[in-house]
C-alpha cells in the first residue's frame, strides 16, 4: 500500500528512485561534574576536538570538485570561521572552568543558549542560520563522543537513489550530488538553510521537515519525491507512477525552456522592456548575477558581513568587500542596502546576535538603529560611497518611516562625502540614493519620499507583515500572510504611482517579486523593475515575455477598483490562465 508523507518542498522537481536511509545516530550528552584536577585536562580535550573539526572541514573543502558551480568552499569557510569564534571556543571553555562540567555538557549548554537567540530572531533568513551553528556544534560533539564519523558515510552505489536522513550539511549535499543521488529528504531543516540554497542551486529536488521519515520508510522502498509540493510517496501504484513520470517530463521541458531564456531579454509582447535584477547576500550569489544574465543587483543585504563576529567590520573591511562585489559584477549596477539589523539582531560583544525589546519588529531596527548608532552607520556610508568610485553603485536605505529620518540620512551622506573629499578618497558624486518602502506609513506617504530620493524599492516581506499585523516568521499566523490582500495591493500601487509621478524608478525586491503568480498583476500595476533570488529569474521572465502591459493594465485596474479579496483572487487566476 502506498504511503504519503508531507514536508516543505525546498527545491522543485520530481525524482523517482530507491530509498537510501542514512542513520547517523542520536547524540546523547552525559552531564558530569568534574573534580578540580580534571578541569584543565577537559579543556585540552575540548580544544583538541575543535582542532580535529577544523582538520575535517579543511579536508572536505579540498575534496569539493573544482567544477562545482556554487562556491561551496564559502560555506565551509563560514564553518571554519565559526570554529575560531569566541562563542564556540571561549564560552564553552569558560563553562568547563567555572562550572566544572564536562566538555560535551558545556557545549550543549552553549548550543541551547545560541539556539534560543536564533529562535527569537525576527528575520526568517537569519533564524535559519541556527542550522549552521547546529552543524558545527554537532560535528564537535561527535568528535568528543567519538561515536563514529561526524560526516555521513556517503559512498557506495547511491546512483539514482533518494537519500533520506535526519539532516544534511551543505558539504554532505555536495557529496550527494557527486554520487549522482537524484534527490533527498530530511526530517529537519528549513527552506532558507544553506543546504536548501545549495539544493536549489544544483537543481536537486528536495523536501525537508518530513517527520517520521526513518520510522515509516525503509531502505530500498520505491519513492517518489515531489520537491515542489513537499511530498514523499512510498510504494506508489502504477497510476501514481505514471502521473509523476509525466510531471518529470514536464519539468525537464520547463528547465530546458528556461535555460534557453537566459539570453533572451525581458520584454513584454507590447515591447516594454522590464528590468530583472538579483538579490544577493552570500558570495555564491554573485556568480549567478552574470550566469542568469541579469541587469545587476537590486538588493545586496549587507547584514551578513556583520554577523558571527566579535566586532562589526570597520570602514576599510567594508570598502574592500563592497568594492570586491562591484568588481565581480563587471559593470553591472549594484544596489547596496545599508545595515538592516535591529533590536532582535544586534552584534554584541560576544559575537552572537543578542535580543532586546519585547516587540523587535517594531523596535530599533534598520535605519532606526543606524541613526542611533552613528559609530556603526558612518563607516558603512563612507565604505559604500568609496565603493561607488569602482563602478555603478546605488545606496538603499531600509525601513524608512518618515521623511525626518530620511533627511537625517541624507545629511549624513553629505557629511560623509565632504569628509572623503577632505581626505582625498574617491567616490561617485552622482551616486543614486534610494529608499525601501516597507512600512505602510512610508507607502502612504510615498510621494514625499519619491520627491527626495532617486529611486524606491518595495520590500513586500515587511510591507505585508506590517500592513496585516502578522509576524512574518510566526508559523501560527502564516495563513494570514497574503500578498493579494486588497490593502497590500493598494499600498504597492500608491508607491508605484508616486514613483512614476515623480519620474523616478520603482523596483520591488521582496519575495513577491520572484513569484511568477504575481508577475502579471505587478506588470499591470505598472511595475517594470523586479529584483529576486536568482533561481526565480527565468521563470518570471517567461511570464513577462508572454504578457502585454497594454492588455493587463485596464484589467488589473478594474480588479483593484473592486477592492474585494475574492474578486481579486479570481481575477488574477483568470489573468494568469490567459497566458499567450
Ligand atoms: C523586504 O522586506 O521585502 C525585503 C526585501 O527586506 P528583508 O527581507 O531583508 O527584510
Ligand atoms: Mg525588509
Amino acid at each position: 500500500m502506498s504511503l504519503a508523507l508531507a514536508g516543505i518542498g525546498i527545491s522543485r522537481g520530481v525524482a523517482i528512485g530507491r530509498a537510501h536511509i542514512i542513520v547517523r545516530g542520536a547524540i546523547e550528552v552525559q552531564e558530569n561534574t568534574l573534580s578540580d584536577q580534571l578541569v584543565e585536562e577537559e579543556v585540552a580535550r575540548y580544544l583538541d576536538a575543535i582542532a580535529t573539526a577544523r582538520m575535517q572541514l579543511r579536508s572536505i573543502r579540498d575534496r569539493i570538485p573544482k567544477e562545482t558551480r556554487v562556491d561551496i568552499a564559502a560555506f565551509i569557510d563560514t564553518y571554519l570561521l565559526m570554529l575560531d569564534d569566541a562563542t564556540i571556543v571561549k564560552t564553552p571553555v569558560d563553562l568547563i572552568r567555572d562550572r566544572r562540567c564536562n566538555a560535551e555538557w558545556a557545549l550543549k549548554l552553549q548550543r541551547d543558549a545560541l539556539v534560543d537567540v536564533f529562535e527569537q530572531m525576527n528575520d526568517a533568513y537569519l533564524r535559519t542560520r541556527r542550522d549552521d551553528v547546529d552543524h558545527v556544534i554537532n560535528r564537535i560533539l561527535r568528535i568528543l563522543l567519538a561515536n563514529g564519523q561526524s560526516e555521513l558515510h556517503i559512498e557506495g552505489a547511491l546512483h539514482d537513489t533518494i537519500v533520506l536522513a535526519d539532516d544534511l550539511t551543505p558539504a554532505e549535499t555536495v557529496l550527494l550530488q557527486h554520487q549522482d543521488v537524484c534527490a533527498f529528504a530530511t526530517e529537519y531543516g528549513g527552506p532558507l538553510s544553506h543546504t536548501a540554497i545549495l539544493a536549489r542551486s544544483v537543481q536537486m529536488p528536495a523536501v525537508v521537515g518530513v517527520h517520521g521519515i526513518q520510522h515509516y520508510l525503509q531502505d530500498g522502498d520505491t519513492i517518489i519525491l515531489d520537491g515542489q509540493h513537499g511530498v514523499l510517496i512510498a510504494d506508489p501504484d502504477e497510476r501514481t507512477l505514471e502521473y509523476y513520470r509525466k510531471r518529470q517530463l514536464q519539468e525537464a521541458r520547463r528547465r530546458a525552456e528556461l535555460a534557453r531564456l537566459v539570453q533572451t531579454p525581458a520584454v513584454t509582447l507590447d515591447q516594454q522592456p522590464v528590468t530583472l535584477m538579483a538579490n544577493i547576500e552570500l558570495p555564491e550569489d554573485i556568480d549567478a548575477v552574470s550566469r542568469e544574465n541579469t541587469r545587476g543587483v537590486g538588493l545586496y543585504r549587507t547584514e551578513f558581513l556583520f554577523m558571527n563576529r566579535e566586532e562589526p567590520p570597520d570602514e576599510e573591511e567594508q570598502y574592500h568587500c563592497y568594492a570586491g562585489v562591484v568588481e565581480a559584477l563587471n559593470g553591472k549596477p549594484l544596489t547596496i542596502r545599508t545595515l538592516d539589523m535591529g533590536a532582535d539582531k544586534q552584534v554584541d560583544g560576544s559575537g552572537v546576535i543578542g535580543l532586546r525589546g519585547g516587540n523587535p519588529a517594531l523596535g530599533l531596527r534598520a535605519v532606526r538603529l543606524c541613526l542611533k548608532d552613528l559609530g556603526l552607520f558612518r563607516p558603512q556610508l563612507r565604505a559604500i560611497l568609496r565603493a561607488s568610485s569602482q563602478g555603478p553603485v546605488r545606496m538603499m536605505i531600509p525601513m524608512l518611516t518618515n521623511t525626518h529620518e530620511l533627511q537625517q540620512v541624507l545629511g549624513l551622506i553629505e557629511e560623509a562625502k565632504h569628509s572623503l573629499q577632505r581626505t582625498g578618497l574617491a567616490y561617485d558624486p552622482r551616486i543614486r540614493i534610494g529608499g525601501m518602502i516597507e512600512v505602510p506609513a512610508a507607502a502612504l506617504s510615498a510621494k514625499a519620499f519619491a520627491s527626495r530620493l532617486d529611486f524606491l524599492s518595495i520590500g513586500t516581506n515587511d510591507l505585508i507583515q506590517y500592513a496585516l499585523a502578522i509576524d512574518r516568521v510566526d508559523d501560527e499566523v502564516n495563513y494570514l500572510y497574503d500578498p493579494l490582500h486588497p490593502a497590500v495591493l493598494k499600498l504597492i500601487k500608491m508607491t508605484i504611482d508616486a514613483g512614476s509621478n515623480a519620474g523616478i524608478p520603482v523596483a520591488m525586491c521582496g519575495e513577491m517579486a520572484g513569484d511568477p503568480l504575481y508577475t502579471r498583476l505587478l506588470l499591470g500595476m505598472g511595475l517594470t523593475e523586479f529584483s529576486m533570488h536568482h533561481t526565480a529569474l527565468q521563470e518570471v521572465k517567461r511570464v513577462i515575455n508572454q504578457s502585454s502591459i497594454a492588455e493587463l493594465a485596464p484589467r488589473v485596474e478594474a480588479l483593484l477598483q473592486s477592492g474585494e479579496a475574492e474578486q481579486i483572487i479570481a481575477g488574477i487566476d483568470a489573468i494568469n490562465n490567459s497566458l499567450h
